[in-house]
């Protein structure tokens, strides 16, 4: 075992150096770097240096950059940079969403890429792992100008992907209008109706059920299984909530269907708490229909809730926490805020919004603590759903795909758990979800030579 930790290390060290100024994809690797040695020590085969898996693993397949030129209302041209990362396709065509927000680089887009080979592994579905996306910010831009720039974007993009090479999805900056353009720019590019190169589609025109629901619907429901591992139910239950972005919104959605009461919500600019609980209503209304800010919904609201300017939703003792909006925004004095106001459990709707350090603090204070690999997997599960459709020309009902999604949420979560304990670290999920992506992804990789 110490043979095993040492010759991760040294290949940790070795990625660092190859991949200069890329904080976040680094974090990323080190994170499933650390959890392996006991597999490697078990499965030598996976380490053979000769073999040289975790290198290839570790550096994309393919990585696209390229420039987008677009112009504003007024007719000022402007440039963004454009990327898609086809990280590994060992299992399926690359598959992950595109971010549109001013702080994506390459560094970030590995990251999301890298977790992302894992969380589709984990699925138990047929899709790689890829990301993209562009440092464009789709705030405060007219509808015709996020058009322009979509249309600029897939106009170098589309010859990159396709139904079985690559299929992009939404995240960041990206939901239903962007997928729109995008897709009817690829149509017309192409001249080919080909539903399953995007996923997160409209459902009047090959999108599938459930499909915006399901990040923040399987990120509650996984929540919901560790709970019941330690003989506890959501019902009757407190919860935080960061973000109001669309996994933030349907977390909230499900924790009120299943008796949770969702107490906050936040954007970059800070934080509403509602004693009474979110009316979740009024912030669809004010985020999917206005495009506002949370402040609108403290000032809409009545007595009841508040905005609290740059704050952080850790602040608010609950008993359930659901990080939503980005990577790194629960810090170690953060988890230390949620341990002192009894948190039972934290499931990450987010890539990476947990740092280490604040991990560390949850599992050392017993909290149940969901990785997003495992937790957020439910988006990417039913896009692989509507990929399923749209092959069939098909389209499913709402019951059925919420029926699959909590099946597959339930399937990962089991998968997780046993694998941490037979890997001596039971109820460690950060552990079981790496290792459980890692071996079907390796043995793939194994099986199909040196690729
Ligand atoms: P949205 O763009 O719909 O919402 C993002 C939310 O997070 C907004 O409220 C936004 O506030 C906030 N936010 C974004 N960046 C920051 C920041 N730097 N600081 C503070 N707040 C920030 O995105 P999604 O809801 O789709 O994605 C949220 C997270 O979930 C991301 O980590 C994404 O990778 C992950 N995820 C998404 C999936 C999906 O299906 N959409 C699938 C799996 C994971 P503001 O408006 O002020 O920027």
């Amino acid at each position: 075992m110490k043979d095993q930790k040492d010759r991760l290390e040294a290949l940790r060290a070795d990625i660092e150096r190859r991949n200069p100024a890329q904080p976040e994809f680094h974090q990323a690797v080190r994170e499933v770097l650390e959890t392996l040695a006991p597999v490697f020590a078990a499965r030598p085969e996976y380490a053979d240096p000769a073999v040289a898996l975790v290198e290839r693993l570790t550096e994309p397949e393919r990585q696209i950059l390229f420039r987008v030129p677009w112009q504003d209302d007024r007719g000022r041209v402007h440039v963004n940079r454009g990327y898609r990362v086809e990280f590994n396709s060992a299992l399926g065509p690359y598959k992950g969403g595109l971010r549109f927000h001013p702080s994506v680089d390459i560094g970030v887009v590995k990251f999301l890429g890298f977790e992302q080979i894992f969380k589709n592994a984990l699925t138990g579905l047929g899709i790689g792992g890829g990301k993209g996306g562009s440092d464009f910010d789709p705030h405060g831009k007219s509808d015709a100008e996020v058009m322009r720039f979509c249309q600029s974007f897939m106009t170098e993009l589309h010859r990159h992907i396709g139904e079985h090479t690559d299929v992009p999805a939404g995240d960041i900056g990206v939901g239903g209008r962007e997928i729109g353009y995008l897709f009817g720019q690829y149509r017309r590019i192409t001249n080919r109706w080909e539903a399953g190169v995007l996923t997160g589609k409209g459902q009047g025109w090959g999108g599938s059920a459930i499909r915006p629901q399901a990040t923040g619907y399987g990120s509650v429901l996984f929540a919901a299984e560790m709970l019941a591992v330690r003989g506890e139910a959501l019902d009757g239950l407190s919860a935080v909530v960061s973000g109001s972005g669309n996994v933030a919104l349907y977390t909230i959605e499900k924790l009120q269907r299943l008796g949770a009461n969702p107490l906050t919500c936040s954007d970059s600019e800070g934080y509403v708490v509602d004693d009474k609980g979110i009316d979740l209503a009024l912030l669809k209304q004010i985020k999917e229909v206005e495009r506002g800010r949370v402040s609108e919904y403290a000032a809409r609201r009545g007595s009841s809730a508040r905005f609290v300017s740059g704050g952080r939703v850790w602040d608010v003792p609950a008993d359930v926490a659901f990080p939503s909006a980005t990577q790194n925004e629960l810090e170690a004095r953060d988890a230390r805020a949620l341990v002192a106001g009894g948190v039972k459990a934290v499931s990450e709707g987010a890539n990476m919004p947990t740092t280490p350090e604040a991990v560390r603090i949850l599992q050392e204070a017993g909290v149940a603590f969901g990785p997003g690999k495992a937790a957020n997997a439910g988006g990417v599960a039913v896009s692989a759903l509507e990929m399923a459709q749209n092959a069939g020309r098909v389209a499913w009902s709402e019951q059925r795909v919420e029926d699959e999604l909590a099946g597959i949420m339930r399937s990962i979560h089991t998968v997780a758990h046993e694998t941490a304990e037979r890997y001596g670290a039971p109820g460690d999920y950060v552990v079981g979800a790496n290792i459980a992506g890692f071996e079907r992804v390796a043995d793939a990789m194994l099986a199909q030579g040196v690729i």
